[in-house]
């Protein structure tokens, strides 16, 4: 048998469709040269448009650098920053800040929880803080947290509101403007499905004017004020840009724009119900609190006796790679990401793979139990 390339199911990165790759694959441009800097312009144009963002800025990076850019133009050293997580990633707001010196108080829960926005609110009532960090849905404990609420919160008590859109960004909703996101700090290599290589942070009027009045910041490569200039008129230099990831995502924008924005949640959302019908079906059980599921991933207890490395040697085995837990739930979770440009064949592929490795592993399994649930859920629109 032909040995498949195996499909990649982690949350982040996703697989990459065609146009993107093929958008890799294109000439590396001189930076300056007017055919690229077209394409960039487009590229900044259509992240604004997707989050309603005042500014945007792309650079060679990853998600952690569009964290510390996100908060370090916004909060000086010597303020006091309120980190929400519900995770691994939420928890990775806590030693960054501390690096610049932020004062930070974290409000948690236990894995899987959400925490409650009275909690957030008693915080934020009892100290005045310079902003807020929620991560919308953090990758470690699948728990999708409620920015629209938390946005409120923030603006009541006079905090500028960071939003972690790294697991979420182009596969549910974050309208900046709508919801009062000052800002919202991302990358490309999950629901955009672009290769990885890129920090996103999309910026509001506040946040924006937040950095006039900071003067100078604790960074070179991070400083806003290094960026927009060339964000506004990318023919200028400061550093040069990842020429042809920057055309990948320009064609991860257009297939984003394309698909249309509604529709593009309203597939992850049925893609979400799908692969949670067969976990069900499969007799599964969910980390995730239910009021707290993720329509861009899955985060799945192991049953008893089944383990994580044979486990995932196996789906490897039946071409498909899922995640691993991190952090306190290494070993005791596996996560399917499902998100970005995939659809339905690639649900079932998981999942026929997912009965095929437990019952290989002795996990009684009714074959097809999960498929046809997926495919069920799925058809019901
Ligand atoms: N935030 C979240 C929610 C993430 O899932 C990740 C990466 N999995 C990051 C931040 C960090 O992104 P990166 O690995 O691109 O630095």
């Amino acid at each position: 048998m032909i040995k498949q390339v195996p499909l990649v199911m982690i949350p982040g990165p996703t697989p990459v469709a065609e146009p993107i790759r093929q958008g890799l694959a294109g000439p590396t441009y001189a930076h300056g040269y007017g055919g690229f800097v077209n394409i960039y312009k487009e590229t900044l144009a259509g992240i604004r448009e997707i989050f309603q963002a005042e500014k945007a800025i792309v650079v060679g990076g990853a998600g952690t650098l569009a964290m510390e850019m996100g908060l370090i133009n916004v909060v000086k050293p010597g303020e006091d920053l309120l980190v929400v997580s519900h995770g691994v990633f939420g928890d990775r707001f806590v030693p960054m800040a501390k690096s610049f010196g932020i004062k930070v108080d974290v409000l948690s829960c236990p894995a899987g929880e959400r925490v409650p926005l009275t909690a957030i609110e008693a915080k934020l009532a009892a100290k005045k803080y310079a902003a807020i960090t929620l991560t919308h849905v953090d990758t470690s404990s699948g728990v999708m947290a409620q920015p629209r609420e938390v946005a409120e919160l923030a603006r009541k008590y006079g905090a500028l509101f960071i939003l972690d859109g790294v697991c979420a960004s182009a596969g549910i909703p974050e309208p900046m403007r709508d919801w009062g996101i000052d800002v919202i700090v991302t990358t490309c290599q999950k629901a955009f499905g672009t290769p990885p290589g890129l920090a996103m942070v999309a910026i509001g009027p506040k946040a924006l004017a937040r950095r006039e009045e900071l003067d100078a910041v604790p960074g070179y490569y991070s400083d806003w004020k290094n960026w927009l200039p060339i964000m506004d008129n990318p023919a200028l230099y400061f550093s040069t840009p990842p020429v042809n990831l920057i055309q990948a995502l320009h064609a991860a924008v257009k297939m984003v724009l394309d698909e249309g924005l509604a529709a593009r949640y309203a597939r992850h959302e049925r893609i979400g119900r799908a692969v949670r019908a067969a976990i069900a079906a499969l007799g599964l059980e969910h980390l995730t609190a239910p009021e707290a599921y993720a329509p861009t991933l899955s985060v799945v207890k192991y049953p008893e006796g089944v383990d994580d490395a044979a486990f995932r040697a196996k789906m490897e085995e039946y071409d498909v790679i899922v995640a691993g837990g991190v952090g306190p739930l290494k070993g005791k979770v596996f996560r399917i990401g499902h998100m970005g440009n995939i659809c339905i064949n690639e649900i079932v592929m998981t999942i026929y793979a997912l009965e095929r490795t437990l019952a290989a592993l002795g996990f009684p399994v009714n074959p097809g139990a999960g498929v046809g649930a997926a495919w069920k859920e799925w058809h019901k629109g």
